[in-house]
Protein backbone atom coordinates (compact mmCIF):
# COMPACT_ATOMS: atom_id res chain seq x y z
CA UNK A 1 0.00 0.00 0.00
CA UNK A 2 0.49 3.78 0.09
CA UNK A 3 0.66 6.21 3.21
CA UNK A 4 1.16 9.74 2.02
CA UNK A 5 1.08 12.44 5.22
CA UNK A 6 1.41 16.16 4.04
CA UNK A 7 3.07 15.83 0.94
CA UNK A 8 4.21 19.37 -0.44
CA UNK A 9 5.78 19.89 -3.49
CA UNK A 10 7.10 23.50 -5.47
CA UNK A 11 8.30 23.93 -8.61
CA UNK A 12 10.22 27.33 -7.71
CA UNK A 13 7.47 29.74 -5.96
CA UNK A 14 4.94 27.66 -7.11
CA UNK A 15 3.55 25.61 -4.84
CA UNK A 16 1.60 22.53 -6.71
CA UNK A 17 0.84 20.36 -3.89
CA UNK A 18 -0.13 22.11 -0.86
CA UNK A 19 0.00 19.03 1.94
CA UNK A 20 -1.84 16.04 0.45
CA UNK A 21 -2.98 12.86 2.67
CA UNK A 22 -4.28 9.86 1.21
CA UNK A 23 -3.71 6.27 1.57
CA UNK A 24 -4.65 3.11 -0.96
CA UNK A 25 -4.28 -0.05 0.68
CA UNK A 26 -2.61 -2.87 -0.16
CA UNK A 27 -5.56 -4.47 -3.23
CA UNK A 28 -7.02 -1.51 -2.86
CA UNK A 29 -8.02 0.89 -5.58
CA UNK A 30 -8.36 4.45 -5.58
CA UNK A 31 -9.11 6.88 -8.43
CA UNK A 32 -7.49 10.37 -8.16
CA UNK A 33 -10.00 13.01 -10.12
CA UNK A 34 -9.77 16.73 -10.67
CA UNK A 35 -9.17 19.69 -12.67
CA UNK A 36 -6.17 20.64 -15.26
CA UNK A 37 -3.29 21.68 -13.43
CA UNK A 38 -4.71 20.40 -9.71
CA UNK A 39 -1.76 18.70 -9.43
CA UNK A 40 -2.28 15.02 -9.99
CA UNK A 41 0.37 13.95 -12.40
CA UNK A 42 2.73 15.40 -10.42
CA UNK A 43 1.71 13.92 -6.76
CA UNK A 44 1.51 10.24 -8.86
CA UNK A 45 5.04 11.22 -9.89
CA UNK A 46 6.59 11.71 -5.71
CA UNK A 47 5.10 8.35 -5.27
CA UNK A 48 7.96 7.04 -7.81
CA UNK A 49 10.47 9.58 -7.15
CA UNK A 50 10.12 10.75 -10.97
CA UNK A 51 9.58 14.37 -8.78
CA UNK A 52 11.63 15.21 -5.77
CA UNK A 53 8.41 16.13 -2.76
CA UNK A 54 9.32 19.46 -1.27
CA UNK A 55 7.67 18.23 2.05
CA UNK A 56 5.99 15.29 3.65
CA UNK A 57 6.40 12.19 3.59
CA UNK A 58 5.35 8.91 1.39
CA UNK A 59 5.37 5.13 1.95
CA UNK A 60 5.03 2.35 -0.06
CA UNK A 61 5.09 -1.16 0.95
CA UNK A 62 5.95 0.29 4.19
CA UNK A 63 9.32 2.41 3.31
CA UNK A 64 10.05 5.69 3.07
CA UNK A 65 11.04 7.01 -0.21
CA UNK A 66 12.59 9.94 0.41
CA UNK A 67 14.82 7.89 2.85
CA UNK A 68 18.19 8.84 1.52
CA UNK A 69 19.20 5.32 2.26
CA UNK A 70 16.56 3.54 -0.31
CA UNK A 71 17.37 1.54 -3.14
CA UNK A 72 15.32 4.18 -6.20
CA UNK A 73 15.88 1.49 -8.44
CA UNK A 74 14.42 -1.39 -5.87
CA UNK A 75 11.26 1.07 -5.26
CA UNK A 76 10.65 1.58 -8.81
CA UNK A 77 11.22 -2.24 -9.55
CA UNK A 78 7.94 -2.63 -7.28
CA UNK A 79 5.67 0.61 -8.86
CA UNK A 80 4.35 0.54 -12.01
CA UNK A 81 3.06 3.40 -13.97
CA UNK A 82 1.71 3.56 -17.06
CA UNK A 83 1.21 7.34 -18.48
CA UNK A 84 -1.06 8.44 -21.07
CA UNK A 85 1.64 7.73 -23.76
CA UNK A 86 2.59 4.32 -24.35
CA UNK A 87 5.85 5.12 -24.74
CA UNK A 88 7.33 1.39 -26.13
CA UNK A 89 9.92 1.03 -27.85
CA UNK A 90 8.89 1.25 -31.74
CA UNK A 91 12.07 -0.70 -32.68
CA UNK A 92 11.82 -3.60 -30.42
CA UNK A 93 8.56 -6.12 -30.90
CA UNK A 94 5.73 -6.13 -28.38
CA UNK A 95 7.51 -9.44 -26.72
CA UNK A 96 10.72 -7.76 -26.57
CA UNK A 97 8.83 -4.81 -25.02
CA UNK A 98 7.68 -6.72 -22.50
CA UNK A 99 10.94 -8.06 -21.82
CA UNK A 100 13.90 -5.35 -22.29
CA UNK A 101 13.43 -4.21 -18.44
CA UNK A 102 13.32 -7.63 -17.03
CA UNK A 103 16.33 -8.77 -18.71
CA UNK A 104 18.05 -5.32 -17.69
CA UNK A 105 16.53 -4.48 -14.44
CA UNK A 106 15.66 -8.25 -12.78
CA UNK A 107 18.44 -10.03 -14.71
CA UNK A 108 15.99 -12.82 -15.73
CA UNK A 109 17.24 -15.57 -18.25
CA UNK A 110 15.92 -14.80 -21.41
CA UNK A 111 13.56 -17.98 -21.64
CA UNK A 112 11.73 -16.68 -18.49
CA UNK A 113 11.58 -13.22 -19.27
CA UNK A 114 10.06 -14.59 -22.33
CA UNK A 115 7.48 -16.50 -20.72
CA UNK A 116 6.62 -13.90 -18.32
CA UNK A 117 6.39 -11.36 -20.99
CA UNK A 118 3.83 -14.21 -23.35
CA UNK A 119 2.56 -14.90 -19.81
CA UNK A 120 1.21 -11.51 -19.52
CA UNK A 121 0.45 -10.69 -23.34
CA UNK A 122 -2.34 -13.41 -22.81
CA UNK A 123 -3.57 -11.88 -19.38
CA UNK A 124 -4.39 -8.51 -21.44
CA UNK A 125 -5.79 -10.30 -24.45
CA UNK A 126 -2.69 -9.65 -26.77
CA UNK A 127 -0.86 -13.03 -27.06
CA UNK A 128 -1.17 -13.34 -30.95
CA UNK A 129 0.34 -10.05 -31.32
CA UNK A 130 3.84 -10.65 -29.48
CA UNK A 131 5.78 -10.64 -32.79
CA UNK A 132 4.59 -7.23 -33.63
CA UNK A 133 6.03 -4.15 -33.89
CA UNK A 134 4.12 -0.93 -31.82
CA UNK A 135 3.10 0.63 -35.02
CA UNK A 136 1.44 -2.05 -36.22
CA UNK A 137 -1.02 -1.88 -33.15
CA UNK A 138 -3.96 0.42 -32.28
CA UNK A 139 -3.72 2.75 -29.97
CA UNK A 140 -5.41 0.53 -27.45
CA UNK A 141 -3.61 -2.17 -28.13
CA UNK A 142 -0.37 -0.05 -27.40
CA UNK A 143 -1.54 0.13 -23.79
CA UNK A 144 -2.63 -3.06 -23.06
CA UNK A 145 1.17 -3.69 -24.53
CA UNK A 146 2.50 -0.91 -21.70
CA UNK A 147 0.32 -2.55 -19.17
CA UNK A 148 1.80 -6.06 -19.30
CA UNK A 149 5.25 -4.53 -20.06
CA UNK A 150 5.15 -2.92 -16.47
CA UNK A 151 3.22 -6.28 -15.02
CA UNK A 152 6.15 -8.49 -15.99
CA UNK A 153 8.12 -6.76 -13.63
CA UNK A 154 5.80 -8.12 -10.92
CA UNK A 155 4.83 -4.60 -9.09
CA UNK A 156 3.43 -4.45 -5.88
CA UNK A 157 1.65 -1.02 -6.58
CA UNK A 158 -0.13 -0.04 -10.06
CA UNK A 159 -0.03 3.39 -10.78
CA UNK A 160 -1.76 4.90 -13.85
CA UNK A 161 -2.00 8.33 -15.21
CA UNK A 162 -5.11 9.55 -17.38
CA UNK A 163 -4.05 5.83 -19.70
CA UNK A 164 -7.37 6.43 -21.74
CA UNK A 165 -7.24 9.66 -22.67
CA UNK A 166 -5.06 9.43 -26.04
CA UNK A 167 -7.33 6.78 -27.10
CA UNK A 168 -9.43 6.47 -30.18
CA UNK A 169 -12.85 6.03 -28.30
CA UNK A 170 -13.89 2.41 -29.65
CA UNK A 171 -10.38 1.13 -28.19
CA UNK A 172 -10.98 2.90 -24.84
CA UNK A 173 -13.41 0.25 -23.39
CA UNK A 174 -10.78 -2.37 -23.55
CA UNK A 175 -8.17 -0.68 -21.59
CA UNK A 176 -10.70 -0.07 -18.51
CA UNK A 177 -11.57 -4.21 -19.24
CA UNK A 178 -8.19 -4.32 -18.51
CA UNK A 179 -7.64 -2.62 -15.31
CA UNK A 180 -10.82 -3.61 -13.98
CA UNK A 181 -9.94 -7.04 -14.13
CA UNK A 182 -6.72 -6.04 -12.59
CA UNK A 183 -8.37 -4.80 -9.70
CA UNK A 184 -10.55 -7.89 -9.28
CA UNK A 185 -7.03 -9.45 -8.89
CA UNK A 186 -6.14 -7.81 -6.22
CA UNK A 187 -3.91 -5.47 -7.53
CA UNK A 188 -2.59 -1.70 -5.59
CA UNK A 189 -3.75 0.83 -7.68
CA UNK A 190 -3.55 4.37 -7.59
CA UNK A 191 -5.06 5.72 -10.82
CA UNK A 192 -5.82 9.60 -12.56
CA UNK A 193 -8.97 9.18 -14.73
CA UNK A 194 -11.48 11.61 -16.26
CA UNK A 195 -13.52 8.28 -16.58
CA UNK A 196 -16.39 8.58 -14.10
CA UNK A 197 -18.11 5.45 -15.32
CA UNK A 198 -14.66 3.50 -14.26
CA UNK A 199 -14.31 5.37 -11.43
CA UNK A 200 -17.90 4.96 -9.65
CA UNK A 201 -18.01 1.36 -10.66
CA UNK A 202 -14.50 0.23 -10.12
CA UNK A 203 -12.76 2.33 -7.58
CA UNK A 204 -12.95 1.74 -3.68
CA UNK A 205 -12.48 5.17 -3.29
CA UNK A 206 -12.46 8.69 -4.96
CA UNK A 207 -10.48 11.32 -4.05
CA UNK A 208 -11.29 14.56 -5.60
CA UNK A 209 -8.16 17.38 -6.10
CA UNK A 210 -8.16 20.80 -6.66
CA UNK A 211 -5.57 23.27 -6.54
CA UNK A 212 -3.24 21.39 -5.18
CA UNK A 213 -5.52 20.24 -2.13
CA UNK A 214 -7.65 17.23 -1.36
CA UNK A 215 -11.09 18.80 -1.50
CA UNK A 216 -12.93 15.51 -1.26
CA UNK A 217 -12.47 11.59 -0.66
CA UNK A 218 -14.98 8.90 -0.40
CA UNK A 219 -16.56 5.89 -1.65
CA UNK A 220 -16.85 6.17 -5.28
CA UNK A 221 -20.69 6.01 -5.41
CA UNK A 222 -20.77 8.51 -1.96
CA UNK A 223 -18.28 11.09 -3.96
CA UNK A 224 -19.45 10.76 -7.44
CA UNK A 225 -23.34 10.52 -6.97
CA UNK A 226 -23.35 12.82 -3.84
CA UNK A 227 -20.44 15.32 -4.04
CA UNK A 228 -20.84 17.35 -0.85
CA UNK A 229 -18.90 20.60 -1.76
CA UNK A 230 -19.99 23.33 -4.41
CA UNK A 231 -15.93 22.60 -6.26
CA UNK A 232 -16.17 19.11 -7.20
CA UNK A 233 -20.50 19.21 -7.98
CA UNK A 234 -19.21 21.65 -10.54
CA UNK A 235 -16.29 19.44 -12.13
CA UNK A 236 -18.49 16.86 -12.50
CA UNK A 237 -21.27 18.65 -14.23
CA UNK A 238 -18.18 19.75 -16.25
CA UNK A 239 -16.83 15.90 -17.03
CA UNK A 240 -20.35 14.07 -16.96
P1 LIG B 1 -3.84 17.56 -16.11
O1 LIG B 1 -5.23 17.10 -15.77
O2 LIG B 1 -3.85 18.64 -17.12
O3 LIG B 1 -2.91 16.44 -16.45
P2 LIG B 1 -2.64 17.66 -13.44
O4 LIG B 1 -3.66 17.69 -12.38
O5 LIG B 1 -1.98 16.37 -13.76
O6 LIG B 1 -3.27 18.30 -14.77
P3 LIG B 1 0.05 18.59 -12.97
O7 LIG B 1 0.61 18.13 -14.26
O8 LIG B 1 0.41 17.82 -11.76
O9 LIG B 1 -1.52 18.74 -13.05
O10 LIG B 1 0.51 20.10 -12.81
C1 LIG B 1 0.17 20.88 -11.67
C2 LIG B 1 0.85 22.23 -11.78
O11 LIG B 1 2.25 22.06 -11.71
C3 LIG B 1 0.58 22.97 -13.07
O12 LIG B 1 0.38 24.33 -12.77
C4 LIG B 1 1.84 22.78 -13.86
O13 LIG B 1 2.08 23.87 -14.70
C5 LIG B 1 2.90 22.68 -12.78
N1 LIG B 1 4.03 21.83 -13.18
C6 LIG B 1 3.98 20.51 -13.44
N2 LIG B 1 5.18 20.02 -13.77
C7 LIG B 1 6.04 21.06 -13.71
C8 LIG B 1 7.45 21.22 -13.93
N3 LIG B 1 8.20 20.17 -14.27
N4 LIG B 1 7.97 22.45 -13.78
C9 LIG B 1 7.22 23.50 -13.41
N5 LIG B 1 5.89 23.42 -13.19
C10 LIG B 1 5.29 22.24 -13.33
MG1 LIG C 1 -1.81 15.19 -15.43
Amino acid sequence: GVVIRGLRKSYGSNEVLKGIDLEVAPGEVVCLIGPSGSGKSTLLRCVNLLEEPTGGAIEVGGREVTDPDLDIDELRRHVGMVFQQFNLFPHLTVLENCTVAQLKVLRRQKAEAERIAQANLDRVGLGALAGRYPDQLSGGQQQRVAIARSLSMDPHLMLFDEPTSALDPETVGDVLAIMRQLADDGMTMLVVTHEMEFARVVADRVVFMDGGVVVEEGPAAQVIGNPQTPRMQDFLKRVI
